[in-house]
């Protein structure tokens, strides 16, 4: 944005440079070439000007983006103190709430990947996932990034998992 205004400021001050010098000219065609630059040099001057309003206007438009981005982030922030990392089967992992900061929520899994970049997604009931260790799965998967993560078939957010649980 500076670069056009000081290539507006340039165009500007040689224009009024031009008409200071007028005056001296003998001819009518020496007249006629200064009002030439004269009008060449007010239409570098506005384009310049209009040029550097397009870079404001850009620039307002960035700062809003961040401004948002820092709001969403100081939420997120509050969101994630929330959750803790748990282990819901044997190889399975998701983001659940902490004791006691349930906020009247229900329990429920939230996607690893999403939350550790910055986002709340609940793994939501899928398919049946065939059987591990003898075990029928359940197939659970991220409506975000449609990571699945598979969990004993009677697995619920609302019971905890415990190691030495049947399968
Ligand atoms: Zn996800």
């Amino acid at each position: 944005m500076l670069a056009e205004l000081t290539a507006g400021y340039q165009a500007t001050k040689a224009a009024l440079d031009i008409t200071k010098g007028i005056q001296a000219l003998k001819t009518e065609a020496e007249v006629n070439a200064a009002i030439i630059d004269i009008q060449r040099l007010t239409i570098e001057a506005q384009h310049s000007l209009m040029q550097a309003q397009a870079s404001h206007t850009a620039l307002i438009g960035r700062i809003t983006e961040l401004e948002q981005e820092i709001v969403r982030l100081k939420d997120w922030e509050t969101e994630r103190q929330r959750y803790q990392l748990r282990q819901i089967d044997s190889s399975a992992f998701a983001y659940m709430h902490k004791p006691g900061m349930e906020n009247g929520e229900p329990a429920h899994w939230l996607c690893t990947q999403c939350f550790d970049s910055g986002h709340r997604s609940i793994l939501q009931p899928y398919e049946a996932g065939g059987s591990q260790r003898g075990g029928a799965q359940m197939r659970h998967r991220c409506n975000r990034c449609s990571a699945v993560v598979s969990v004993f078939y009677r697995r619920r957010p609302e019971r905890p998992y415990v190691t030495d649980e049947p399968a």
